[in-house]
């Protein structure tokens, strides 16, 4: 028997995304898959921020627990607190693997998967996802874990292929060059 596809929920909330292009990132080969599980609810926006809890009835405001703006998960990637510094630290990274790069592919890349480019696919794939994962899953931010994280597993790369080589290369002059460059 032949199985029924279902449209994602999301596609048809949100239609005029790459959703083709957004998929295959996600499944892309050699990304983390706590990493892949993470990107997955967070594109589908199933993960229970206040202002959806809000929106369902669960709770009587919107606000985020942290700091007392909408706490929708733009707010959680980019805005709350210190998790504004590693938005600022990825996008840093983001110019160094994409040199002439601007806002709206920052945006396109970090915040929807969906890096407008054919260049350096892996790696702004890649780091997207890490980003990603980190601002989800992490409730302290700070730049040295971040950067931490994404050196472990750039690192496991290395050993499998040299994909991630050039990210690699990025990773360590950051670490002789202090993180300060990045903010
Ligand atoms: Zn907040």
């Amino acid at each position: 028997m032949k199985k029924a596809v279902q449209t994602p929920r999301i596609v048809e909330k949100l239609p005029n995304q790459r959703w083709g292009n957004i998929w295959r990132n996600l499944h892309m080969a050699n990304i983390p898959t706590a990493w892949k599980t993470t990107v997955y609810c967070y594109l589908n926006q199933i993960i229970p921020t206040e202002e959806k809890r809000h929106r369902h009835n669960l709770t009587d405001s919107p606000a985020c627990k942290k700091c007392g703006w909408l706490d929708t998960l733009k707010h959680r990637v980019t805005k709350c607190g210190a998790a504004k510094t590693i938005w600022e630290g990825a996008k840093a990274l983001l110019v160094k693997v994409w040199p002439d790069s601007q806002l709206h592919d920052w945006f396109q890349t970090l915040l929807v998967l969906d890096p407008p480019t054919k260049e350096n696919k892996f790696v702004t794939v890649w780091l997207a996802s890490g980003f990603l994962h980190y601002q989800l899953t992490k409730s302290l931010h700070k730049m040295e874990e971040f950067l931490h994280m994404l050196k472990e597993e750039a690192a496991k790369l290395e050993m499998k292929d040299d994909k991630s080589s050039q990210i690699l290369k990025e990773l360590k002059l950051l670490q002789q060059n202090s993180s300060l460059s990045l903010v």
